[in-house]
């Protein structure tokens, strides 16, 4: 497995499995690999001849007052874990390499970047869509794949994928949980005890949720409040959003239809937490 910093040389490695009519696999992450992030390169193994994971902390999808500098990072136990399931290469790029001085060209989705997450954090999807472009343009995969865990990227990515005409398939895999449903992130090493015991309530209300679903439960308002009900009995707890959306197009709705997505961010202590669940109805 190689691990590669610059772009040129990202480039001929490519080009050179293209050459002997390999497809190519692409996984973008932001490094601190678990499950959830190995579940899509095992996939990407599974469906691709030569598979890259790039890891790169990308300084333009955190506003000022996140966690930029704290963001977990650990290149040596990323890379052990890649090698054994033979990933071909890793590109690790540095800032400049990326964002050279005067970089100043951005890719933008308006409407679906407008709600959600992109509420609470403004600029958020701009640098998430522009490095995502550039990895796109740089690495030229047949193939990428995204974890739906981040449903609302997932979505803004395969439209900026579709409408920009980038040439490969973008691949949305499942949420990948710990044993007792709390979804895998990066950022649950923020948490202590006590706080990680309470984040279970993001996926505990979701499931609540889907009962209520399941029992002919359709008014979206009363579904919100018994989930905010719920996640308000945690005394760690503070709700960003919780919201009810056609899974689609993330548009409002003010009764459960055949697509939905059910989407939280919340807080345990200062860690923002995020997590959903579609829900599909014939
Ligand atoms: P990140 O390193 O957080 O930027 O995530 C890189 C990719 O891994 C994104 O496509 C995420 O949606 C995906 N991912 C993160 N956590 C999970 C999870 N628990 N289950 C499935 N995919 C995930």
């Amino acid at each position: 497995m190689k691990i590669v910093k610059s772009i040129n040389e990202i480039r001929n490695f490519v080009k050179e499995a293209k050459s002997s009519g390999k497809s190519i696999g692409f996984v973008p992450t932001m490094g601190f690999l678990h499950q959830g992030h190995l579940s899509l390169v095992e996939k990407a193994k599974e469906e691709n001849d030569f598979v890259v994971v790039s890891i790169y902390v990308n300084p333009t999808q955190f506003s000022p007052d996140e966690d930029f500098e704290d963001y977990p990072r650990d290149m040596g136990s990323d890379s052990a874990k890649l090698e054994k399931l033979g990933v071909d290469c890793i590109f690790n790029p540095e800032h400049e390499e990326i964002y050279p001085e005067g970089f100043n060209t951005y890719i933008t989705v308006n409407e679906i970047t407008a709600s959600l997450c992109g509420k609470s954090r403004p600029d958020h999807f701009k640098g998430v869509t522009t490095i995502v472009g550039k990895l796109f343009n740089i690495v030229q995969a047949d193939k990428a794949y995204f974890g739906k865990k981040d449903y609302q990227q997932y979505l803004v990515i395969k439209k900026m994928v579709k409408e920009l005409n980038f040439p490969l398939e973008v691949i949305g895999l499942p949420i990948v949980r710990e044993s007792d449903g709390l979804a895998m992130s990066s950022r649950n090493k923020y948490l202590n005890q006590e706080e990680r015991k309470q984040a279970t309530v993001l996926n505990r209300s979701l499931i609540m949720a889907e009962e209520l679903i399941k029992n002919d439960i359709k008014d979206v308002e009363k579904i919100k409040y018994d989930i905010i009900e719920m996640i308000e009995k945690e005394s760690k707890a503070k709700i960003d959003y919780v919201e009810i959306l056609d899974a689609r197009n993330l548009k409002e709705i003010e009764s459960i239809g055949e697509n939905t997505l059910i989407a939280l961010a919340v807080y345990i202590g200062k860690t923002r937490l995020i997590d959903n669940i579609v829900i599909t109805l014939k």
